[in-house]
């Protein structure tokens, strides 16, 4: 039976590392960027498309997947990856983020337009035991503990898996983010517990830091990770209210950190983001922001070709619905090795998406993984030629340096 493994080298910049995640589905080298297939699709892909953008893991929520089609059904046909047809490394979150978020009132924006209205009343309620739900799908209960949580990323068969932990809103007290950070690792404990009585070594459990904004809580959360047999570690809880804040948080939490397990960033992915994350030792980040902006009609594309750097609101995405793109005979990016930049004009992009044409979703998606996957591998370039610095330099859009 083969093992998650993770080996890294030091490099020069900062903290930032190169390293390498081994799963019984391949290997992941990392830095690297984790795109959601939130449930079990990257919206508008086939999987062959998919792998051929140069994507090496992808990342299915538990709390989709769990209430539709359900993870019985998905382990009868075989588990996940045969399901959807990935059959590389593949992550699943523990399908806390969703149930809170909706339960905080801040609708999950991976869910949102005519079911809002219902699915903010879906968390019932939460104790010690776990949080209950009713499905969006047919109203039927579920109860989301830290067992059953573990027990369907299990059934699903993903290679990289999580702990349940609550995901509470930024505005809580101290004392409340104490209280939910201590109940969060009782339910690490139980999910070790889980994970160690299914024998399923053959996958990597990280477990979360939790913590809110105060660094005392980040640390007695960090010698609680440490302290325990997780394969990685995740930075969850909330990373304050602005973006210096988050990297403040972030930059802390990172030297508690145990150097020999992979560091995941929950759900945090935007290109400074990423060069900020990496800086301070970052190995794996997930966001749907790429695949998200490309159905808005939004191309990544790097600086140089960006009108709005250097504006007061730089974006890292050209908006191809602008009527400015109308006559643009240029691909997205002429430099870019997608397919669509091969093949297409920003011109027609505009005009399938003025359109409707479903084709656009493709199109950009297309581009917008290829673009992130090929910046991925341009970063880890530059940390083993030790450039790291400059690259960054090249490629911030804000003022954090
Ligand atoms: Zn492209």
């Amino acid at each position: 039976m083969s093992l998650c493994t993770f080996t890294y080298t030091k490099s020069d910049s900062y903290r930032s590392r190169r390293g390498r995640i081994t799963t019984p589905h391949g290997v992941v080298e990392t830095p690297a960027f984790i795109f959601c297939a939130t449930k079990g699709s990257l919206k508008s892909l086939t999987m062959e498309q998919v792998r051929a953008t140069g994507a090496q893991i992808i990342l299915s929520n538990t709390y989709h997947l769990m209430i539709n089609p359900g993870s019985k059904l998905i382990e009868t046909m075989g588990g996940l990856h045969k399901f959807m047809d990935w059959n590389g490394p593949l992550f699943t979150d523990s399908g806390g983020f969703q149930i809170f978020s909706l339960g905080h009132g801040s609708v999950s924006s991976e869910i949102k337009g005519s079911r809002q209205q219902v699915v903010k009343k879906t968390l019932l309620k939460v104790t010690e035991e776990g949080a209950t739900f009713r499905s969006y799908v047919d109203g039927s209960h579920y109860c989301l503990s830290p067992e059953t949580s573990i027990t369907t990323q299990l059934e699903l068969g993903a290679d990289l898996i999580v702990v349940l932990d609550e995901c509470t809103p930024f505005h809580l007290s101290e004392l409340e983010t104490a209280q939910s950070m201590r109940r969060s690792h009782r339910w690490a404990d139980r999910s070790l517990a889980e994970f160690s009585r299914h024998e399923a070594q053959s996958r990597g459990l990280y477990g979360i830091i939790q913590g809110g904004i105060w660094p005392h809580l980040r640390t007695e959360s960090a010698d609680y990770v440490n302290g325990q047999p997780f394969f990685g570690h995740a930075i969850g809880g909330s990373l304050g209210s602005s973006k210096n804040q988050m990297y403040e948080i972030v930059d802390y939490t990172t030297q508690l950190l145990s150097p020999d397990r992979p560091v995941h960033l929950l759900g945090i992915g935007g290109i400074e983001d990423i060069f900020c994350g990496v800086k301070y030792g970052i190995d794996t980040f997930d966001c749907v922001h790429p695949t998200r902006i490309a159905r808005h009609g939004g191309a990544l594309v790097p600086p140089e070709l960006n009108p709005s750097k250097g504006t007061a609101s730089p974006r890292d995405h050209l908006n191809l619905r602008n009527a400015c793109y109308t006559n643009d005979q240029m691909p997205i990016d002429p430099e870019c090795p997608c397919t669509t930049c091969a093949a297409v004009s920003r011109s027609y992009l505009h005009y399938l998406l003025k359109a409707n044409e479903l084709s656009a979703f493709s199109y950009i998606t297309i581009h917008n993984m290829t673009f992130m996957a090929s910046l991925m591998k341009r970063i880890r370039h530059a940390l083993d030629e030790g450039t790291f610095d400059e690259l960054a330099s090249q490629w911030h859009l804000g003022t954090t340096s």
